[in-house]
Parts: C-alpha cells; structure tokens; sequence
C-alpha cells in the first residue's frame, strides 16, 4: 500500500498531470524498470456488466528516456493499439479513438497492453493508468469528442446544426465524376471553410460517423465537431446532438411503442432532441418530412428546426409552426441547419453554413454548444453570414432577461435590441408571433416599450433586408404578468 502511495506521489510530482474531469473508476500505479526493456506487460483490469465507453489515460515518467507504447485486449481479442503515439484512448459501441476497435464491451477481465521500447539498464519510471467507465447517464469528459473545448471562453458561436455525408444519404463527385456517397472529410473541410466554429453531423439514424469525427477533430482544432443523428421516422424527422449511443428509431416496434420512448431514449443519451423542419408536407416526394406525432411529449423537446437551408420564409419556413408552438406555452429554442447532402454542391443547393444558428455558450465544447441551446440565447443567421449579430434583452421594473430567459412584467416592459453586420432594414418586434412595430434598422440599437398587459406570453426581435427578406430571426425572452 505503501509504495503504491509512494509511486502516486512520484508521478505526481514528476509530470504535468492534467486535471482530471471526473474521478477514474479504476487507478493501476506500477515501475518500469531497465529489466522490462524490450518486452510487453500486460495490465489487467476488471470491467463490470454495463459499461458502454472505456476511457484509458496514461501518465509516465519520462525523464530518463523510458517509452511506453499502448494498446488494450479485452477478454477474448485485439481492440487496438497506439504505440507511443498516444496517451490516452476511448472506445465505445458507435466509436474509437484512431487505432482502436469500436464494438461491444465484453464484462470480465481485460488487459492494457504495454510494450516497452526503451528503459535505460538502471532506470526506474513511475506510471499510472487512470480508466474510466461511461455507464447508463453517468459519462465522462475524457472521453469528449473535443477534449478540452476547442475555446473555453463564454461568446457568440457560429455553426450548422444539420448535414449529411456518406454514413447516410450525401453525394457528391467522384475522380470521375460519378456521384458516390460523399466522404465524411469533405463535410467538416467545407464546414471549415466557412470559418463556422461548430457543426452537427447528422446521419439518419445512424452512429457510424462519430468514429470519422473523432479521427478529424485534432485536425479541425478551431471548430467543435458535434455527434449528432437524424432519427428519421414515418412521421416526422428530428436531430439529437450529443448522443452517448445509438438510439433506437423503429417507433412501433415492441423496444419502442411509441414516439415519446424515443423521446426518453434520447434524454437519457444525454443529448438534446430538435424537430426538423417540421412544416415540410409528407408524402412520396419527402417520406414522413413533416411532424405529424400527435403524442409528441413536448417536455422532452428542447428546439425546432425554425430554417432548413433556404426555407426561412413561405409554405415551407417552420416560422408559423414554431410561433403556434409558443403560443400553446412550450419553451422551445428555434434553430436553423442546412441540412446540406453534398459538401462540394454549387449556390443551387444550400451550402453548409446557411442558415447558420448562433449560440451564446460558456465556452465551445459539446456540452457548451448543447447547454446554450437548451438555454435560448440563440438566433438564426438565414444567410449564413459570418458576422451579422443580434442581441435582445427585456427589462421590467430591475429585472432583466435575454432571449431564451423570463421576465416577470412588473409594469412597462422595454425591449432592447442590437444589430450587428446588417447596414440597412428593418427591425421588426414580435409579440406572441405577430408582428408589433417594425423600425428603420438605424444605429443598430433600438429600444421598443410595451405597456405591461401587451407583452404578457412572449417577445421577440427580427431584422428584415431593406427589401423585406429574412435576415436574422430572434429566439422569444418568455414575459409573465402574474
Ligand atoms: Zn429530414
Ligand atoms: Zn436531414
């Protein structure tokens, strides 16, 4: 116990440990020695039933030239190797860090493999492997697509919430010019290219494309790539971003009586359910587009699919069904995605960027982007551009809420609003989604005063072109007057 104790203290010492998010389920602390030189040691640790993601962490000295290469076996076979490349590794069902195996997690005894290229003939290097074990809705922050958050200060982030590429239905050239499922890269180049700091990918139904974001995200390192999947039902489509797993689609089957079992599926994956354009029509042009569940549990939804690429206004904007939504008394955080299908496409086709959804998070990490969604301080960029702002407050009496947030009218309620990046339009003010008053764009700033029985329900702010067009729609501050 002792030298153990002894050998943390060591480690501790000697190296720069990162801080850990959680604590690890399992710490195996050990000495490489000059006699393991040239060899392989294999270091046993338990798995208990359950577990869906195995996160490893090495830490060593490495002062007197020791190298420790690692891999892992579990019970009954290979799942990966990273030599001296890595210090840390994930594997999970959907996903593996480069080098590693994705696939179930067999209970029982597995083993970090180590292989020892060099220890010196005298050396002595302290190690320590710290594992940790996602089960059920406890996860770990190490095992984070993005680890650490790719900024970790609080602002405006720009993304795309909606994409597809060959792990579903995206196309786009081959060398020769055949149309060939869309190679995952080419997504997130595009999205790159952009300049967005964040994107959902969001396959149907399917997890297969996290293990592609895992291996591009240290190349992408100012943009946050986002888990996301397009669960895709005969009545209505909707993305989830963040899922810990796969979650299960066929609503009728015996797993999954009905659309609120998905619903729950979702939330206990962690992850955040947004219906996707929603006013689209259903039939065999668009199979199940539209969302039709009448037994949507509402509670478990968290945003809508306000702009799908360029239908922010006409028969198929989710404006009206979103606005009909709020009026009913739901809270839900309106959003826009591209919902782009070929990276590469000409201007015909939505490009990816366009709408771009605008968040206001504590920082760029997955959870950051998810928490500012659940939140509502968001507005919807229907061009896509990388520099319009839109800012909105409500006060009453000394209380004061952003968008997303409530406010108690306690009296006159004065709505404030910023615009940035649109030189000339309008700003248009919505109460309980209809327009109220619309004024010239001016400065930028604008402050709008409703007396206290108008605004009860909820507010908003849009900016309209000079010619009438969509440029930027607001997320509603929720007013109570009792
Ligand atoms: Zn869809
Ligand atoms: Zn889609």
């Amino acid at each position: 116990m002792r030298r153990i104790g002894l050998l943390a203290a060591v480690v501790a010492a000697c190296l720069s440990v990162p801080a850990l998010a959680e604590e690890p389920d399992r710490t195996v602390s050990g000495e490489i020695v000059g006699a393991d030189n040239q060899s392989y040691k294999a270091i046993p640790f338990d798995v208990p039933e359950g577990v869906e993601r195995i996160t490893v962490r090495l830490t060593y000295d490495r002062q007197n030239k020791t190298v420790i290469d690692l891999g892992v076996f579990d019970p009954q076979r290979f799942r990966g190797w990273s030599g001296g490349t890595r210090d840390r590794f994930t594997l999970s069902e959907s996903d593996a860090s480069p080098g590693y195996l994705p696939g179930a997690l067999p209970a029982g005894r597995w083993h970090v493999q180590f292989g020892v290229p060099n220890a010196r003939p005298d050396s002595r290097s302290a190690y320590r492997l710290d594992i940790f074990f996602d089960r059920g809705e406890a996860r770990n922050a190490t095992a984070a697509i993005a680890d650490p958050p790719v900024k970790a200060a609080p602002g405006w982030y720009r993304g795309d919430l909606h994409m597809h590429d060959a792990h579903s239905d995206g196309g786009c050239a081959s060398q020769s010019g055949k149309r060939v499922p869309c190679p995952l890269y080419r997504t997130v180049e595009a999205a790159a290219g952009r300049g967005l700091d964040f994107i959902a990918v969001t396959d149907h139904n399917t997890v297969s494309h996290f293990g592609g974001l895992r291996e591009l995200q240290p190349a992408f390192d100012r943009m946050l790539l986002i888990p996301g999947t397009e669960i895709t039902t005969f009545h209505g489509h909707a993305n989830i971003f963040g899922p810990a797993r796969w979650v299960d689609f066929r609503v009728g089957t015996p797993g999954v009586p009905t659309i609120g079992a998905v619903e729950a599926a979702v939330q206990k994956a962690g992850a955040i359910l947004s219906i996707n354009h929603p006013s689209h029509p259903s039939g065999e042009i668009c199979m199940g587009c539209g969302w039709t569940w009448p037994d949507t549990d509402w509670s478990k939804v968290s945003a809508i699919e306000v702009v799908n690429g360029f239908n922010a206004e006409g028969p198929l904007s989710g404006l009206g069904y979103w606005y009909a939504r709020l009026n009913e008394g739901k809270r839900l955080a309106g959003i826009g995605g591209s919902d782009n299908h070929d990276a590469t496409a000409g201007p015909d086709k939505a490009p990816i960027g366009r709408p771009t959804t605008v968040v206001h998070a504590r920082e760029l990490s997955q959870a950051g982007i998810v928490d500012g969604i659940r939140a509502g301080n968001v507005f919807i960029d229907v061009e896509g551009t990388r520099d319009r702002l839109l800012e909105v407050t409500a006060s009453s009496d000394k209380a004061t809420a952003a968008m997303g947030e409530s406010l108690r009218a306690a009296g006159v309620v004065r709505v404030q609003a910023r615009v940035q990046g649109v030189t000339a339009g309008t700003l248009r003010l919505i109460v309980r989604g209809e327009e109220r008053e619309r004024r010239e764009l001016g400065s930028g700033e604008a402050e709008f005063a409703l007396p206290r029985g108008t605004a009860c329900g909820w507010i908003s702010v849009n900016v309209g072109s000079s010619e009438g067009r969509l440029l930027l729609i607001g997320n509603p501050v929720y007013v109570t007057c009792k």
